[in-house]
């Protein structure tokens, strides 16, 4: 993906860093050189931003390795610092496998939570992890508060969690002089644990709320597809996610929590795009390639110049041309593009074979025009061939198909 810095792969599934990565980065070394005391500090902050994103790695995988028991493939997980994206190649249409997809990212965070318990209670001291699992507790408000100031960027507010100044008024000093008995800075590893736990309980937490097509949502969608079926499923969970991103976007702004409100803009649009998708798939699936096949279309010969295409498109209705050799096979394909392609050379006298590209799809008059539809868009084509047993009996081109849809 362009922009971004592959890490590794794991599991076959390249992992990217966004370029804006850089900037939490940045921050947490201007927290660890200003806020904190020293070397130390940068350590500890990137070093828990590392961990925060580390989780939220593992999450995108426990969508992407549960796709994976459905044949779907995961094309690359991309971290960017308002969250991660699995970019899955499709969602499982089944309900129950899209359900299965969409809850395993939040199990993966609660199965965190549970492991950093049992290390918490098996490696820490007693007393210790039950001073860090009473901090938990104690610390839950001031942890959202936490969050709401990595979100914020209010750097006091931060730095008033590690100096101790929000704890609860009545435990400050118990709790100071606890600390202090085991010889412990605001920076050590007994703060690490309790906030890396209080992360992911929020992680799973954040990503259950129902906003199609965050994971809520797609688990509400998934459970409403079983009774409504997808396409009315889908509209449903898409209003309703529009509408709490709508709140994500406005609360966002109003308490000044950019990320939130970029949250809320990302998942506004993308429910538009998607319930767009699923009643166009929907609609698709009803109609067969003899439903707009065009009998009547100019054949290229493969030797002939440039010339001819580029009049065909200055002239006529045509866009896009099959291309026949001599023997009157069918060899390739003309697109709008390439024709255009060789009028900005001045290329006119070129062969058309130069241009055409091969091979043409060639699809039965009986094949679902979402084959068809999602063919031309993932080869990046203009045009396929029709042919039933007795040869080629005409086309179907991008034009045809917009034509098409605007008119059922
Ligand atoms: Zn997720």
């Amino acid at each position: 993906m362009r922009g971004s810095l592959k890490l590794f792969t794991w599991f076959g599934i390249p992992v990217h860093l966004h370029w804006t990565f850089g900037f939490i980065l940045l921050y947490a070394f201007y927290l660890g050189v200003f806020e904190g005391d020293g070397l130390l500090s940068i350590v500890w902050f990137v070093g828990l931003f590392a961990s925060l994103f580390g989780c939220v790695l593992l999450h995108e995988y426990g969508h992407s390795l549960t796709a994976r028991q459905y044949g779907v493939n995961t094309q690359d997980i991309i971290l960017t610092p308002i969250g991660g994206i699995a970019r899955l190649e499709k969602m499982p249409e089944n309900p129950r496998q899209e359900f299965l997809v969409a809850i395993a990212g939040p199990l993966v965070n609660v199965v965190i939570v549970l492991l950093l318990w049992i290390v918490g209670k098996l490696f820490l001291e007693p007393e210790l992890w039950e001073l860090a699992s009473w901090t938990v507790g104690q610390y839950f408000q001031p942890m959202i508060d936490f969050f709401g100031a990595l979100f914020t960027g209010d750097l006091n507010a931060i730095s008033a969690q590690f100096s101790g100044e929000s704890l609860p008024p009545a435990d400050t000093e118990e709790m100071t002089d606890i600390v202090n008995g085991f010889g412990l800075s605001n920076n050590s590893l007994f703060f690490y644990l309790p906030i890396l736990i209080v992360i992911n309980i929020m992680l799973v937490l954040f990503n259950l709320v129902p906003a199609f097509p965050m994971d809520g949502g797609r688990i509400f969608r998934a459970l409403l597809a079983m009774r409504l079926g997808r396409p009315r499923a889908t509209r449903v969970a898409s209003i309703v996610g529009q509408a709490i991103a709508g709140i994500f976007v406005l609360y966002g702004l109003y308490s000044g929590q950019i990320t939130l409100a970029l949250i809320g803009f990302f998942v506004f649009t993308t429910a538009r795009t998607e319930n767009t998708m699923v009643q166009l798939d929907d609609l698709l699936q009803r109609y067969k390639a003899k439903d707009l096949i065009r009998r009547q279309y100019t054949r290229l010969l493969v030797t002939d110049w440039m010339q001819t295409p580029i009049n065909l498109l200055r002239e006529g209705l045509e866009r896009h041309f099959l291309v026949f050799d001599l023997h009157d096979q069918l060899v390739g394909a003309l697109d709008e593009a390439d024709i255009i392609t060789a009028l900005k050379k001045r290329d006119l006298s070129a062969a058309i074979a130069e241009y055409a590209h091969e091979p043409v799809e060639i699809v039965h008059p009986e094949e679902s025009l979402k084959y068809i539809y999602y063919t031309l868009q993932q080869r990046r084509h203009g045009i396929v061939a029709v042919a039933d047993e007795d040869g080629l009996i005409g086309v179907i081109d991008q034009e045809g198909l917009r034509h098409f849809l605007r008119m059922v």
